[in-house]
């Protein structure tokens, strides 16, 4: 069967499908073509954000919890569709498979998460300086929060800030990436059908509580543009958050921002070095390096790195490239050819700054832009070492000095995501505290892919500084309103002033 074939089977199974139209969908295994769909117009992006402003008008005042109800059927969706879902991810942008269904068990996750939350919006309350008074904070929802999404992790980003948006009261308008279209299609057929569900359960959902704008960045646009839109998440590339935050700013909107990452992992002289490359192997090739929290800088210290480096090399050509669906397959394509053709230019100027190159070279033959990951020994932190390059290269650089190592990984612009490997507790507990890693996340004897839904999730600098998913992320989809309550006859004045109208 043709992998074409397969999708469209797919998106029968998934319940969607797709209006012909001019926007052209391929698959980057083969580079086979999957159809082209039809793209939203700009009066259809400001329809689905006026008919969500209208729709949020009537969700903020369903209860939250039953609101978390209608997340915990979009869950029981993706857990029933998980096995197809995850198939059209892996085949749409390039997977391998494990992957692909990894990318929905975490939207799975999240669903849980948020139906758990929408019964703990908490607020504090806190003592007043007055007598009988009583003051507290309430969590309010915010509005229409438009999400604007990459090719890499083409659904879950969507529903990390879905899940949320829902429970957290608001409306949500979604722009995934137009190299997405149809994983998007699909994840969000599952949440219409949820959507029916929970009507036919007896509970209203008002129209246009979520929809879709497939095409191109004018949508993203619109949404970024648009006074209705009080939220815009944006993922994606630093260039693309420059344009976008600014924008938003601008009319004082509110962004939150999840950029381009330039992750590392430092490894210590006490570090367990099996542990270490496992760990330095998924993390640096897993999705063929087109993660944002992907391992790009590798810090080996001088005392291991003879011994380390040709483990390493003998992971790196072992590796198997080649068609993702197939068993045994470890890294599959890039993206398209303008990622393959970003990879030459990094290697090129790596090795123009004095870098040695270790494979590397594009793979020809199996239709799609494929290439074997590459280690490039540095002199330095130097060139396109403090670029974010979306391929499988790692930066590989000796050190001697832990405090200058340290300072070495703040120096680039990028600060999403980090690891040590050591078993020395002073070096771990240095790496994590407020003189170590300056990245939004920091992890000690695990690489810096892979995170969890549990905790909130983003990086400081060029990464935009957003946090979505777990812990108290919540909160930048809800306003925070403060309350003082007087409980008494009296209206004493706070710091002591007195206004006295006799
Ligand atoms: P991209 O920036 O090319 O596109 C991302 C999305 O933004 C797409 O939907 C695109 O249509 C839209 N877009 C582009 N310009 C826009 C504009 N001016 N206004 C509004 N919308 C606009 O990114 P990509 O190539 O799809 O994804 C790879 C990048 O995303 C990498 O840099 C990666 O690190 C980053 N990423 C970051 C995270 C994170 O959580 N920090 C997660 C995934 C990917």
């Amino acid at each position: 069967m043709s992998l074409n074939t397969e999708v469209q089977t797919l998106l029968a199974q998934l319940g969607v499908t797709p209006e012909a139209g001019p926007l052209p969908t391929r698959t980057p295994i083969s580079g086979e073509s999957l159809g082209s769909i039809a793209e939203h117009t700009a009066a259809e992006a400001e329809a689905a954000i006026q008919s969500a402003h209208r729709a949020f008008r009537d969700w903020r005042n369903v209860p939250a919890p039953l609101r978390g109800e209608l997340v915990r059927l979009l869950g029981e969706e993706l857990r029933a569709n998980k096995a197809a879902l995850g198939r059209l991810v892996s085949i749409e942008v390039g997977k391998v498979v494990s992957e692909g269904l990894g990318e929905v068990q975490e939207m799975i996750d999240i669903c849980d998460f948020a139906v758990g939350l929408s019964r703990q919006l908490y607020g504090y309350t806190i003592a007043s300086e007055r007598p009988s008074h009583r003051m507290m904070e309430t969590w309010h929802p915010i509005g229409v929060i438009g999400v604007i999404s990459a090719f890499n992790f083409p659904v879950a980003v969507w529903s990390w800030n879905t899940a949320l948006a829902l429970v957290c009261g608001n409306a949500v308008v979604w722009k995934p990436s137009e190299k997405a279209s149809l994983s998007a299609l699909a994840a969000h057929a599952l949440l219409e059908r949820a959507l029916k569900r929970f009507a036919d359960a007896g509970h209203h959902a008002p129209d246009g509580l979520s929809s879709l704008l497939i095409g191109g960045r004018a949508l993203g646009e619109a949404l970024v543009d648009s006074p209705k839109v009080a939220l815009v998440s944006a993922t994606g590339s630093t260039r693309m958050g420059r344009e976008v935050g600014p924008k938003v700013a601008a009319r004082f909107g509110r962004s939150l921002l999840e950029l381009g990452g330039n992750n590392t992992a430092i490894v210590t002289p006490s570090a367990d070095l099996d542990l270490t490359l496992r760990g330095v192997a998924f993390a640096a090739m897993g999705t063929a390096g087109q993660r944002c929290t992907t391992l790009r800088r590798l810090f080996l210290h001088d005392s291991i790195y003879d011994a380390f480096l040709p483990r390493l090399k003998s992971a790196y050509s072992s590796v198997k490239v080649g068609n993702p669906l197939e068993t045994g397959v470890l890294i599959g394509p890039l993206i398209d050819d303008g990622a393959l053709v970003g990879m030459e230019k990094a290697l090129d100027d790596a090795r123009a700054a004095g870098g040695t190159v270790h494979g590397g070279a594009a793979v020809t033959g199996l239709g799609g832009a494929y290439a074997h990951p590459a280690l490039v020994e540095m002199p330095a932190q130097v060139g396109p070492v403090v670029h974010e390059t979306f391929a499988p290269i790692l930066y590989v650089m000796r050190y001697k000095d832990f405090d200058d190592v340290l300072e070495k990984h703040n120096e680039v612009p990028q600060g999403l995501s980090s690891s040590i490997f050591t078993n020395d507790l002073r070096e771990a507990e240095a790496f994590l505290s407020a003189r170590g890693s300056d990245c939004g996340i920091a992890n000690v004897n695990i690489g810096p892919s892979g995170a969890e839904i549990g905790g909130a999730f983003g990086g400081e600098k060029e990464t935009g500084g957003g946090r979505e998913s777990g812990s108290d992320a919540w909160k930048a989809y809800m306003r925070r309103a403060t309350n003082t309550i007087n409980y008494g006859t009296t209206l004493p004045l706070a710091q002591g002033v007195s206004f006295d109208i006799g």
